[in-house]
């Protein structure tokens, strides 16, 4: 699954390709694609034709274009959506569902995906400009409007673990699996410590260091553990190779030495060390907590 360094790295790709472009004519292939268009394919291509790309935004791990009009193309990359920039005549691949022609008749772009969990659908975007389809999912820590205090005290009036915390898209969102991990790590707090047993300062070291971790994937092309999961340029991340938690069980922890444990995490895992992240002592006497 992308997450959201990656997403910014397609988002940058993309942007460079679309940004102020026309659209001339989109071709959908199959009804998968527009599944979440309830007017179908043809009207989704037909609302398409001759609007212009005016910019193209990300929010966690979403990314739409701006078509202005407030007007908003989200683009559902799913688990195995790729976005490929290929020259007209370029054999089409085995999955293609998507494909943009463009009124300057300079190279299309294309939506493949060989799993069609992805997907497009075209909607109304919200006065500060985020499709109204998403309203509901909070600032990243990369995004100008996040407020960090705000989210402090969100988190901090909540008694589930900080990590649940991390990963609830409406308290701050982007912030998936691994660099929650990574961010719990760096500040060295486990991620069943219930959010509202930590300092203000802590919560903020936690996002602090979210936004680092995700800022110095960003420097590295992203993290990807899915080979199906290209960037727009056909390149896959490399960031895992300097993931300090994530992954990373009974490998010694860079700071201390001990060896990284791994634990159940909802139906996922939590990497962590032993002694840099010691588990909430008093959880069992705190009583049942919402
Ligand atoms: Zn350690």
């Amino acid at each position: 699954m992308p997450e959201l360094p990656e997403v910014e790295v397609v988002r940058r790709g993309l942007a460079t390709h679309v940004e102020g472009r026309t659209i001339d004519a989109v071709e959908l292939r199959g009804h998968r694609v527009a599944r979440r268009h309830v007017a179908g394919p043809d009207d989704l291509a037909g609302r398409l034709a001759g609007r212009r790309v005016a910019a193209v935004r990300r929010r966690g791990k979403y990314l739409w274009w701006d078509l202005e009009d407030d007007l908003g193309l989200l683009l559902h990359l799913g688990m195995s959506g790729q976005l490929l920039v290929e020259a007209h005549g370029a054999p089409d691949e085995k999955h293609l569902h998507a494909r943009f022609r463009f009124a300057d008749a300079g190279p299309e772009l294309r939506f493949v995906d060989q799993r069609t969990f992805g997907g497009l659908a075209l909607g109304d975007l919200d006065a500060a400009g985020v499709p109204v389809a998403i309203a509901h999912i909070a600032p990243d820590p990369l995004e100008p409007a996040f407020d960090r205090d705000a989210v402090v005290r969100r988190a901090r009036a909540s008694a589930s673990g900080i990590k649940r915390v991390l990963l609830n898209q409406s308290v701050v969102s982007g912030i998936g699996n691994i660099y929650a991990d990574e961010a719990l790590w760096r500040a060295g707090v486990h991620g069943d410590r219930p959010a509202s047993a930590l300092t203000r300062p802590r919560v903020a070291a936690v996002l602090d260091h979210a936004a680092d971790v995700m800022r110095e994937a960003l420097g590295q092309g992203g993290t990807s553990f899915d080979a199906l999961y290209v960037n727009v340029n056909g390149a896959s991340g490399y960031f895992d190779r300097s993931l300090a938690a994530y992954g990373q069980a009974g490998r010694p922890c860079r700071r201390c030495g001990t060896p990284i444990r791994r634990e159940q995490f909802m139906n996922r895992s939590s990497y962590s060390c032993p002694r840099c992240q010691p588990r909430p002592r008093l959880r069992a006497s705190a009583g049942p907590r919402a």
